[in-house]
């Protein structure tokens, strides 16, 4: 007798620090998804409205500028019926709800893909609770690290740079930046960070110091332009 698979739904969990590219590599698997023809719903957290001044806020938006439509929540069961019409649900900025880990595992259960991105560790290298708990019911687990913007290492952490204890504090470049292990135990207030810059744009080429410009005004994925956006039926 043939043995007839059944409908396998699976937990993919995307981490990595600020500017690592992590809703780039969201929206990249979500975009692959959309190929298959698998219906794909992605969701942002509602709070999130970083570079949306001048277009519709229900538009997820990452640091290179590149946008997708998503849908707009702070509770993922808020959405519950509307995801279970989906094949694939992509959720950014999953450290934000408090909800992601059930609402994930429940979905998957349902033979559902989610593909969570989300930081994993605070601006002062804690665990978020709330998606730590995703390592043992992934199947895929991927950190991603970014660019160190004082020494140019690997980066795997974030590290605020404005003073504010704060744990839900969005923002890009102008409060934090990406570092690797030696510069997130040094002093990078933006005075040093400043100092620092000056001595690399004095030691380098010109070419080098327009492109270290470029990183510090629009972050290390300053990738073309190319709006995205899928034709689903929110
Ligand atoms: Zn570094």
């Amino acid at each position: 007798m043939a043995i007839i698979p059944t409908v396998v739904g699976k937990i993919q969990v995307i981490f990595g620090p600020m500017f690592s590219g992590k809703t780039t590599e969201l929206i990249r698997r979500i975009k692959r998804f959309n190929f298959a023809n698998k219906k794909c719903l992605l969701i942002k957290y509602s709070k999130d409205t970083r570079y949306n001044d001048n277009i519709d806020k229900s538009f997820l938006v990452t640091h290179d500028k590149q946008n997708y439509q998503a849908f707009p929540c702070s509770i993922l069961e808020d959405i519950r019926e509307q995801a279970e019409k989906y094949d694939v649900i992509g959720i950014d900025e999953g450290q934000f709800f408090p909800d992601v880990v059930q609402f994930s595992e429940e979905l998957a259960n349902q033979g559902k893909t989610v593909i969570i991105a989300a930081l994993d560790g605070t601006f002062q290298r804690k665990p978020f609770a709330s998606v730590i708990d995703l390592v043992s019911k992934a199947e895929v687990i991927t950190k991603l690290t970014a660019v160190c913007m004082v020494c140019y290492n690997d980066a795997a952490f974030s590290k605020r740079i404005v003073d504010d204890d704060n744990i839900e504090l969005i923002g890009g470049i102008d409060k934090y930046i990406s570092v690797c292990r030696g510069c997130y135990h040094k002093d990078t207030s933006m005075k040093t960070l400043k100092s620092v810059r000056n001595v690399h744009d004095k030691a380098l080429s010109g070419a080098v110091v327009a492109a270290h410009d470029q990183f510090y005004q629009d972050g290390p994925q300053n990738m073309a332009v190319d709006d995205i956006h899928l034709n689903n039926d929110y």
